[in-house]
Order: structure tokens, then sequence, then C-alpha cells
């Protein structure tokens, strides 16, 4: 597929820009641990919009993936009081994207951008 005649994997839009969104590294800097390995094995194309969407949501399961894990009580990156607040702050920038964003996002609800933001809050504050 060339940029030019395809449309966008995730909304189907045709007759824009599109990039093949390469997401090599997780939000807290590690190789990035793909979100769908099953269909990974073809490059995906995406608008503007969307590959926009695509790190939202990649940023948003790395920062739930590891509060789970700090939440159960195991090792978490989180733990670390720096990258605890960069990551409520990006949550707080990922709220703000998707309220701005007229209609709902193909990835990621703001629904759940708010109660992972809310359990974050409860968190620090019994710290
Ligand atoms: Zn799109």
């Amino acid at each position: 597929m060339d940029a030019a005649s395809g449309s966008c994997n995730a909304c189907g839009v045709t007759g824009t820009a599109l990039m093949k969104l390469s997401l090599g590294k997780d939000f807290f800097g590690r190789t990035y641990d793909r979100l769908s390995p099953s269909t990974d094995q073809s490059p995906k194309w995406y608008c503007e919009i969307c590959s926009m969407q695509k790190n939202i949501q990649r940023d948003f399961r790395d920062i739930l993936g590891e509060f789970d894990k700090l939440a159960a009580g195991h090792g978490s990156i989180l733990s670390i009081q720096e990258e605890f607040q960069r990551a409520s702050l990006r949550l707080r920038e990922i709220a703000a994207i998707l309220t701005g964003m007229a209609g709902q996002s193909p990835f990621l609800t703001s629904a759940a951008v708010t109660q992972l933001m809310g359990r974050m809050q409860t968190a620090s504050v019994r710290t």
C-alpha cells in the first residue's frame, strides 16, 4: 500500500496524508511491547488524527499497565515519584485531548482515562 492511495487503518479516511506508525518505545522509554501482536505483522497506516490517537492509546496502556502492577503491590516503574508525576501529567493531557476532540476516539474512551486518573489520585494521596 502506498500513502497516496491508501486509507487510514483506523477510521478509513482517504485522500489525506497517511503515515506508517512505528511504535518503537513505550511511554517509559522502554522497548515497546506491541499492542496487538496478532495484527502487528502487517504495517499500519494512519492519518494524522488517528496516529496521534494511537500514540495516546499506547501511552495510556503503558501507564495503566504499570499502575495495575503498582496497585497490586508488584514492582512498577511508577513507584518512582518522578515517573508517577510524569504519568499523571500525561493522563491529564490525554483527557484534555479527548475532551477537545469531536466525536469518540476509535481507540480510547475518556471514561477510561478519567477512571485511571481517579485511581492514581487516590494512590498518590495515600502515599
Ligand atoms: Zn484516520
